[in-house]
């Protein structure tokens, strides 16, 4: 059997008072995701633990069945995602130019997305892209926009904190080394070299033409750096290891593309559109098909971009022109019975409100040949509170996974010195010849 685990980002959301009391996804029409959840086993999940609100990078790591300590942060992953080489002492950290205003010696943010020309970015990003202070090379490599990874070369270390404050009227922050790490020569020279490149790249952008031909046009200059989510490779083990499942991933988007590669999935070469239930039912075309891996990983970002607009409404009409996607799903995947089809969401996020996302569990549906048909009949956060399953906890997704692929192993059972949660496991036969040298029949 095999498994194809759909992730609708950011599907999960609050009660709404412009949709009478109900989330998004309550309040949308959405029959194929209604007839998977009349068919299948339905319940809540978080990630980690309820309340908690979870970027995406952590609730997929989560969800894969890895723990917080082994994640390498999301800069790493993105600058795997976007192809930047990275050597292993190197740390990356997402960059991005923005608007701010100074205030008695400190820089306010003012507008943290500003709306800019591809080749504006683009000149203002070369003029911070190089600096070098105390034997670190700082350089800002463009990923698309006013975007970018920060890379840090030499003695550097990622246990430091962001400079970017995220929410407007805030001023940019001082970079300090994580708690635990006030000691560690490389984590202060980090934070210094950090800060003294905030400084240097504010003066810079804010001498530059373009920013005075910005200020002239009554725009917003681009005259700051900020950065966040410092990254560094570390050892992991990987999915097809630790799970026993060859793994496809298809999902668009260096963060996904990222996540994918540090775990040793193969990559569906896809890309975002602007149409995106014509890419969902693609994906999901081609997860039916790719009958070679025991694991599809399909994702879209739509409900969460949705959601980031805080709108309600446009998330409920966003959902219902996926759902439409989903009829590939009831016509090329659910008549299979040697396939498990999985659908959740990462985490919730919350089209009212200041926070990005929520922490309230989201809703899960687990659809093959053993598992039970509870009574559920909609695929919606307050209805899938009612399944069978209760509430998941993200460690729990993969056995779940691997129980109704049938292939949990007894646990106990041990074949291997690393345990290993699946059957038939990889283990070492006993060989005649390296114990007593006997002769083969
Ligand atoms: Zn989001």
């Amino acid at each position: 059997m095999r498994c194809i685990l759909l992730i609708l980002d950011g599907l999960g959301d609050r009660a709404s008072a412009a949709l009478s009391g109900r989330t998004p996804l309550e309040a949308a029409r959405t029959p194929h995701l209604d007839r998977l959840a009349a068919m299948g086993m339905t319940g809540l999940l978080h990630p980690w633990r309820l309340g908690y609100a979870l970027p995406s990078e952590l609730a997929h790591f989560l969800l894969f069945g890895y723990s917080w300590a082994e994640f390498p942060g999301r800069g790493y992953l993105e600058a795997l995602g976007a192809g930047i080489p990275l050597g292993p002492e190197e740390v990356a950290l997402l960059g991005r130019i923005f608007a701010v205003r100074r205030r008695r010696g400190e820089l306010i943010l003012v507008e943290e997305d500003p709306r800019v020309e591809e080749e504006t970015a683009r000149t203002l990003l070369a003029a911070v892209g190089e600096f070098t202070a105390q034997g670190v090379e700082v350089s800002f490599i463009p990923t698309g926009g006013i975007r970018g990874i920060v890379r840090l070369r030499g003695e550097v270390s990622a246990a430091v904190t962001d400079s970017n404050p995220i929410y407007e009227g805030r001023p940019l922050m001082e970079v300090q080394p994580l708690e635990g790490h006030e000691g560690d020569v490389r984590a202060r020279r980090t934070a210094r070299v950090l800060n003294a490149y905030a400084a240097w790249s504010h003066a810079r952008l804010a001498a530059h033409p373009l920013n005075r031909a910005r200020r002239r046009a009554g725009l917003s200059p681009l005259n700051a750096v900020g950065l966040q989510r410092a990254g560094q490779w570390r050892p992991v083990r990987p999915f097809g290891e630790k799970w026993g499942l060859r793994a496809l991933a298809v999902a668009a988007g260096i963060l996904y593309q990222g996540l994918c590669r540090f775990l040793g999935f193969r990559m569906a070469p896809v890309q975002d559109t602007a149409d995106p239930a014509r890419d969902l039912a693609g994906r999901l075309r081609q997860a039916a098909r790719a009958r070679q891996y025991d694991f599809v990983y399909v994702h879209t970002k739509a409900p969460d971009e949705a959601a980031h607009t805080k709108d309600p409404d446009h998330k409920r009409a966003v959902i219902e022109t996926l759902d439409a996607a989903l009829a590939v799903a009831l016509e090329e995947i659910v008549p299979d019975p040697e396939t498990l089809l999985v659908i959740t969401a990462d985490h919730a996020t919350p089209s009212a409100g200041p926070m990005i996302h929520s922490g309230e569990p989201v809703p899960l549906l687990l659809l093959g040949k053993y598992t039970w048909r509870d009574r559920v009949e909609r695929f919606a956060e307050i209805d899938c509170a009612q399944g069978a399953l209760g509430l998941v906890r993200g460690e729990e997704l993969m056995p779940l996974i691997l129980n109704f692929l049938d292939r949990g192993k007894l646990m106990g059972l041990r074949d291997s010195p690393r345990d290993q949660p699946y059957f038939p496991g990889n283990y070492r036969s006993l060989r005649l010849g390296r114990q007593q040298g006997g002769d083969d029949d």
